[in-house]
C-alpha cells in the first residue's frame, strides 16, 4: 500500500499544534496534516471538563500574542471559553481542514535514505513526511494511582481528565485523591454538592488568593475596537508573571529569596485568615519552598476545609475496598464516588509521548534517559533530522504556555527561512550546539529555587526521574525570544 506523503505531520491538535500549523502556513506550507487521538481540537482544554475548570494564568496573557481575544468574559476564564478560543483561532487561520481526529500515532522512524519520517498509525497505516512536529503537550497522559484494591471499588470512579457530565454528584459521599492545581479548582465545586467529602492529601500545595474580575461589555468593546488597550493590560499581566518566574529563578540572591519568602508569607496569611484551627492549618502547610511545584490560586480552597461535611485526610491510603477507603491510620471512609485528581504521568509516558527513532536507530526516549533530558532551545535534538519536539525538556517558560509556543514559532521561522535560502531539505542540530545549550541550562538552574531552595519533599513534576529540574527553561521570555530569533545558523547542519 502506498503511504500518504506530506511536507509535515504535526502530532497534537492543541494550542501547540495549532501554533505550529499557523507557522507552517505563514512559511508557505499547505501539504500538512495534524493528527490527534481525541475527537476534537483543543488538547488539554478539550480533554479537561471537570467542574470549576478555569485557566490559572490571566487570559490577557494566556493567548497567542498575534491573536488577542476581546471576548474573554473575565481575567481567569473558564475552560469552555478557552476551548472556544482554540476553535476560533483554528478557523480564522484555516487550520481545521488539516486536522484528522481519532487517530493514534504509534511511533515515527527517520528514513535516512529517503530523508523522510515514516509515521506509524495504530491500525497499521503509515504516513511519510519531510518534517515531523510533535505537539503532544506536557500534561496529556493521565495518571491513575496504583493503590491496592482500587480496581475492586464498586462505586463510581472518575479521573478529572474523563469527567462524566451525566453523573449526578448531589448528595453523594465523595472522596478525592490529590491536591494539585486541578483539585484546588474542583474541590470547592464538589463541596457544594456532596453530602460528605473527604480529601486525601499527600503533599500540601501552596495556595495564594486569586484576584479575578469580569470584563464589562464596555471593556470588551474597547478591546475589540482598540486592541492596543488589551495589549496594555497584557503588558501588565505578562510582566507580573515574568516577575514571579524571575523570583523563582534567582533564589541564591538575597533580594529574590526574600521576595520568594514574601510570596509564601502571602499564602501563609491567606491560610491563617481562612482556617482558624491550628491543627488543620498545620496539615495544610507545605514544608517545601514556594515555587518548587506550581503554586495555585483560590479564594475558597482553604476555607472549605472548615465546613463540617469536608474532611482532610493526611495519613495516607492503605488500600481501597468495594465501598470505601482504608487509611494508614486504620480508619475506613465509606464512599460511593472516588474522584482521581492524581494528575499526569509527565516523564514516563510523555517524554516522548510516542516512540521516535532517529538517525542510526537512536531511540529518543532511551537516549534521554541514558544521557540526561535535553533539547536545543527546547525544540530540536541531535540525530533527529527534520524533527521539532515542542514538548521538550528545557522548553516550557514556566507559567504561560503561549510564550513558549511563540518562541518556538520564531525558531521555526528562522530555521526554515535559512533552509529555503539554501534550497535545503534537511536540518539537524549539531551535538556541539546541543551540548552548549545543555551546559547553559545546567548553569542557569543552579541559581533557581529548584537547586538552591528546599524542594526535597515537594514531589514536583518539574523534576525528571534523575532528580534534575529539566522541565522549565530557566530564562525570561524576552531572552528565549532573542535566542530563537538570533541563534547561530551554524548550530544546525543544513543540507
Ligand atoms: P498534579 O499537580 O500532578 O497533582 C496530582 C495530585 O495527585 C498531587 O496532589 C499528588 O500528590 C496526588 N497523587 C498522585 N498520585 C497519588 C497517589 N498514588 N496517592 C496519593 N496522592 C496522589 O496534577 P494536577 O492537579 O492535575 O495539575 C497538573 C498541572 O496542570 C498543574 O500543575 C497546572 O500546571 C496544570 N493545571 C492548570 C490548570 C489551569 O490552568 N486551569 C488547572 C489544572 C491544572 P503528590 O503531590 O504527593 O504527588
Amino acid at each position: 500500500m502506498l503511504s500518504e506523503q506530506f511536507d509535515a505531520v504535526i502530532v497534537g491538535a492543541g494550542f501547540g499544534g495549532i501554533g505550529a500549523a499557523i507557522q507552517l502556513k505563514r512559511m508557505g506550507y499547505e501539504n500538512f496534516v495534524i493528527l490527534d487521538r481525541e475527537d476534537d481540537l483543543g488538547g488539554t482544554w478539550h480533554v479537561n471538563r471537570y467542574p470549576g475548570l478555569a485557566v490559572d494564568v490571566p487570559t490577557t496573557t494566556y493567548s497567542y500574542y498575534f491573536e488577542p481575544n476581546p471576548n474573554w468574559s473575565r481575567l481567569f476564564s473558564t475552560g469552555d471559553e478557552i476551548k472556544q478560543y482554540a476553535a476560533d483561532v483554528a478557523d480564522k487561520y484555516d487550520v481545521r481542514k488539516h486536522m484528522r481526529f481519532r487517530i493514534t500515532v504509534d511511533g515515527a522512524r527517520w528514513d535516512d535514505a529517503a530523508k523522510v519520517w515514516q509515521i506509524a498509525l495504530a491500525g497499521g497505516e503509515t504516513l511519510t513526511a519531510r518534517y515531523l512536529i510533535t505537539a503532544t503537550g506536557f500534561l496529556s497522559q493521565p495518571r491513575t494511582p496504583d493503590i491496592p484494591g482500587i480496581t475492586q471499588f464498586d462505586g463510581k470512579v472518575i479521573h478529572t481528565t474523563a469527567w462524566d457530565d451525566s453523573y449526578e454528584l448531589d448528595g453523594k459521599r465523595i472522596a478525592i485523591i490529590g491536591t494539585g492545581a486541578t483539585a484546588v479548582q474542583l474541590i470547592p465545586e464538589l463541596a457544594k454538592k456532596a453530602a460528605d467529602l473527604t480529601v486525601y492529601q499527600r503533599t500540601p500545595i501552596w495556595v495564594v488568593p486569586k484576584v479575578d474580575f469580569k470584563f464589562s461589555p464596555r471593556a470588551k468593546r474597547l478591546f475589540a475596537r482598540f486592541p492596543l488597550s488589551q495589549r496594555a493590560i497584557r503588558a501588565i499581566t505578562d510582566s507580573l508573571y515574568e516577575f514571579f518566574i524571575f523570583v523563582g529563578l534567582h533564589h541564591r540572591q538575597w533580594f529574590f529569596r526574600r521576595l520568594n519568602i514574601g510570596a509564601s508569607d502571602l499564602a501563609k496569611l491567606h491560610r491563617f485568615i481562612s482556617v482558624r484551627d491550628p491543627e488543620l492549618r498545620k496539615k495544610l502547610t507545605p514544608d517545601y519552598d514556594f515555587g518548587c511545584k506550581r503554586p495555585t490560586f483560590s479564594n475558597s480552597y482553604y476555607r472549605l476545609f472548615t465546613k463540617p461535611h469536608v474532611h482532610l485526610q493526611t495519613d495516607g491510603i492503605d488500600h481501597i475496598e468495594a465501598d470505601g477507603i482504608v487509611g494508614n491510620d486504620g480508619t475506613k471512609t465509606v464512599i460511593d464516588t472516588l474522584v482521581l485528581a492524581t494528575g499526569f504521568d509527565l516523564w514516563e509516558a510523555n517524554f516522548p509521548a510516542i516512540e521516535i527513532i532517529g538517525r542510526n536507530g537512536r531511540n529518543l526516549g532511551k537516549w534521554w534517559r541514558d544521557n540526561r533530558f535535553q533539547a536545543y532551545q527546547g525544540i530540536t535534538v541531535p540525530s533527529f533530522p527534520n524533527y521539532l519536539s515542542l514538548a521538550s525538556p528545557y522548553a516550557f517558560l514556566g507559567l504561560n504556555f503561549f510564550n513558549t509556543m511563540e518562541y518556538q514559532m520564531r525558531h521555526m521561522d528562522r530555521l526554515f527561512d535559512e533552509m529555503k535560502r539554501r534550497g535545503a531539505t534537511t536540518f539537524e542540530i549539531t551535538e556541539d550546539a546541543n551540548a552548549r545549550y545543555l551546559d547553559q541550562m545546567t548553569e542557569l538552574i543552579q541559581d533557581s529555587v529548584f537547586t538552591a531552595g528546599n524542594c526535597a519533599t515537594a514531589r514536583s513534576y518539574y523534576f525528571d526521574p534523575a532528580g534534575e529540574a529539566s522541565l522549565l527553561r530557566p530564562m525570561p521570555t524576552r531572552d528565549a525570544i532573542k535566542q530563537a530569533s538570533e541563534f547561530p545558523l551554524s548550530d544546525y547542519q543544513i543540507a
